[in-house]
């Protein structure tokens, strides 16, 4: 949700309705819908600046079965803030406060950091793996904090809509999660239950024998935030998406059963 009531009155609910073709809106089109136009030029400007550039970025590639995504090692060449943020080692000691005091255990961050950003070859995974462990995600409790949202209430279940919520105890969240360790069950022959530390430390993480189901709940985690940026009904869809393009690469059996069950 904005936060500026003249944008609101004029039609702009969500992040969604300020891109048109990719691009976030030109000053005539917003000027011919706002009624209220005083303070449009630092509205303007403040929610421009306001938006994560990983926001833009998917907003402008849009959600598309065809769109190719770039799984490709051509990321290593991007030098921006971003990756000089991510070989800070200073910036590793920040995730594990935030994590250990929420999930109770104290993994070794330095495997996750690696496995989930550092070696992750999928660059948008990569940036949403840094946003969750920095809890820097959009739920509504950081767009709050962030001006963007007045209110940190979830809209599907109308708790506070905090990091937790958004990714893992929000009602048609859990019941995706609870589906995919349904099918990790079926596949694996053992029961096995995803919890909030799967998703955020990975199951046995750089082990080889747990390294599809690390993939499948990574690009899971990802699946959930870029169906709500989008405004899409089913996780679902993404995480098929997401997996067949990373399966055209890996080939691999586990993840092509997992997608036929999904
Ligand atoms: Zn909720």
């Amino acid at each position: 949700m904005l936060f500026f009531k003249e944008w609101i009155d004029a039609g702009f609910t969500y992040i969604s309705d300020v891109f048109q073709d990719g691009k976030f809106i030109k000053p005539t089109y917003l000027l011919n819908k706002l009624t209220a136009k005083q303070k449009w030029i630092t509205q303007y400007s403040k929610l421009q600046r306001a938006i994560p550039k990983l926001w833009k970025e998917i907003l402008a590639t849009g959600y598309n079965i065809n769109t190719k995504t770039n799984f490709a090692p051509q990321i290593y060449t991007c030098k921006n803030l971003y990756w000089e943020l991510v070989n800070d080692k200073a910036e590793t000691s920040y995730a594990p406060m935030i994590w250990n005091h929420v999930i109770g255990i104290n993994p070794e961050w330095e495997t996750i950091w690696t496995f989930k950003i550092k070696n992750m070859p999928v660059k948008k995974i990569a940036q949403f793996n840094y946003y969750l462990l920095h809890d820097k995600i959009p739920h509504k409790q950081n767009l709050r904090k962030w001006k963007i949202s007045v209110t940190d209430v979830c809209d599907d279940c109308s708790m506070l809509e905090n990091c937790l919520n958004y990714m893992y105890e929000c009602k048609r969240v859990k019941t995706y999660w609870d589906k995919i360790s349904t099918i990790f069950s079926v596949i694996l022959g053992l029961k096995f239950e995803i919890k909030l530390k799967h998703i955020i430390c990975g199951h046995a993480l750089g082990e080889m024998a747990h390294e599809n189901q690390n993939i499948i709940i990574m690009v899971a985690a990802f699946a959930i935030y870029k169906t709500k940026i989008l405004k899409h009904k089913y996780f679902e869809h993404v995480l098929t998406e997401e997996l067949c393009i990373i399966n055209r690469f890996k080939n691999n059996t586990f993840i092509s059963d997992f997608i036929k069950y999904l």
